[in-house]
């Protein structure tokens, strides 16, 4: 028989369930990508995510071919593509990994019922989680919305699976069946804004695997205190990774189980312990975004459905996505975001306070700006990250729990290191002046060759201004009406 193999953000041979499932069942498997960014509305992949699926695209069309097989692309309406490959291979099977946005279950959930009722034989498949958000419940059997009991939970239940291994070799795809040409989907931006991506990152199942090896080796000795500091690379930056599916969170348990076994960590290792729960934070994401699927546009916490967020002041919008706020810290994350596609966790929580706290912009319009320049760009994640700084998801950040980034700056860029990569103009400061320029009098200022307001702006807001006016609007709906 012959049996299709969907694929979607499962972009990796290793681990990968359906395709595994496909090739015990069936003599003829044929790998498919079917592009239509339009059935995720209203969050199509934005740009920076697009330049990384064209790579990831790329990477695993050559993987297939390597083992004998070949990538279908098609694009445009899924039904339609999946329903003219089934005709044109005779193909009886149909197989995919499950994906959890709300556009795209339902989605799946339509064809999965249309295909059946032609007999066609449709499965479908976890690949991208630990655990089903719906296997986690809290002790009243409800979908839990704090994460420390959710992950004491999972911990419980444990992982009792083992990743699937790489097929050795595939069966050859039929020359005669068309595809179209990856480039032809129009995935790059036409303008050269993307050379910092691609020198920032190796794209593909290899490079995941890569990334991960090199950070059980190297970081995550010291993850537990380096995860907080943007100027060292203390984390595994997976992100990307795991979003597409280039690795799956199972490879990653495991070969963290393999380091213990091997006793490159000793058994419950702090930093180890510590990595696999920011894996679990990533669970969770998926569990809220699974069982409140209104979050990635209205909080979770309804009292802040009446939060005065009034303002969409243009100026101060455009300002903090150039990162040209005036607060180092800030525009440092800002222009590491632009420059790399990926930002540390430590200033996501600073620059997503800054905006829905003291600037009082609305958490969406900073969400939806992560989500066209983030190449992990991933509703789960970005939509319980934006919400738990704004305060206002599930185990959220106390409102008046306000960052203060001159604070943070100092803490966790303590020489300035990263302050001085992203922010050049500034450079020539000394530490103590580093975080806030606006307080270095004026022959420092004019030994480090900076002109406030011309060379580097002013900041934008008044930090301790803002913060009051932050803490009275929270105050207006703090109680319950
Ligand atoms: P590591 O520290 O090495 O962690 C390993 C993996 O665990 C990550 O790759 C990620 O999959 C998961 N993880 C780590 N921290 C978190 C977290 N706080 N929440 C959920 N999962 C986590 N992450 C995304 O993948 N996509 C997003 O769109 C995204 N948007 C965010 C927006 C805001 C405002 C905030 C505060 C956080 C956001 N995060 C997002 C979470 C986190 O910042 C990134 O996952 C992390 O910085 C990725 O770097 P890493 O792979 O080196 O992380």
């Amino acid at each position: 028989s012959t049996a299709l193999v969907w694929l979607r953000r499962d972009l990796r041979l290793a681990d990968n369930p359906a395709l595994q499932h496909a090739l015990s069942v069936a003599e003829t498997v044929i790998p498919v990508y079917i592009h239509a960014p339009h059935e995720e509305a209203p969050w199509e992949p934005g740009a920076a995510s697009l330049w990384w699926l064209h790579h990831s695209l790329g990477a695993l069309s050559n993987d297939l071919q390597r083992l004998g097989s070949r990538l279908i692309i098609r694009s445009g309406s899924t039904p339609e593509c999946l329903e003219s490959l089934l005709a044109e291979t005779g193909a009886t099977q149909l197989y995919w990994n499950r994906l959890y946005e709300p556009a795209v279950i339902k989605r799946d959930q339509q064809i999965k019922q249309q295909l059946r009722d032609q007999s066609i034989e449709v499965q479908s498949f976890n690949s991208a989680l630990l655990f089903e958000p719906w296997e986690i419940t809290n002790k009243a059997g409800q979908p839990c919305k704090v994460f420390t009991p959710f992950w004491k939970t999972c911990c419980a239940q444990g992982v009792h699976r083992l990743p699937l291994p790489t097929p050795e070799t595939l069966p050859a795809v039929d020359p005669e069946l068309t595809s179209i040409p990856l480039a032809a989907l129009g995935l790059l931006p036409t303008l050269d804004w993307d050379t910092g991506l691609a020198s920032s990152w190796q794209v593909g199942e290899q490079g995941a695997h890569e990334a991960l090896e090199s950070f059980i080796d190297g970081a995550m000795h010291a993850y537990k205190e380096d995860r907080n500091r943007p100027d060292l690379a203390g984390t595994s930056k997976l992100s990307p990774h795991l979003h597409f599916g280039e690795i799956s969170p199972l490879q990653v348990h495991s070969a963290c189980m393999r380091a213990v076994a091997e006793g490159r960590y000793p058994g419950e290792d702090r930093h180890l312990l510590h990595f696999l729960s920011e894996i679990g934070w990533r669970e969770f994401s998926y569990h809220l975004l699974y069982h409140f699927p209104q979050t990635p546009e209205s909080p979770l916490d309804t009292r802040f459905e009446r939060f005065p967020w009034p303002k969409t002041d243009p100026e101060q919008l455009r300002a903090w996505q150039k990162g040209q706020t005036g607060i180092p810290i800030v525009d440092a994350a800002m222009r590491e975001l632009w420059h790399t596609g990926w930002m540390h966790n430590r200033v996501r929580m600073v620059v997503a306070s800054l905006l829905s706290k003291n600037l009082q912009i609305h958490w969406l319009e900073g969400a939806r700006w992560f989500w066209d320049t983030l190449v992990d760009a991933d509703l789960a994640n970005n939509t319980q990250g934006w919400q738990w700084t704004a305060g206002c998801g599930a185990d959220a950040a106390p409102y008046f729990r306000i960052f203060n980034p001159v604070l943070q700056g100092e803490r966790f860029d303590p020489q300035g290191k990263y302050v001085r990569q992203w922010v050049p103009e500034i450079a020539g400061l000394p530490d103590n002046y580093l975080q806030k320029p606006w307080e270095a009098p004026a022959e420092v200022l004019a030994a480090a060759k900076i002109n406030l307001g011309r060379t580097y702006p002013h900041p934008i807001l008044d930090l301790g201004e803002t913060r009051q006016s932050a803490l009275q609007a929270f105050s207006a709906i703090k109680q319950p009406p």
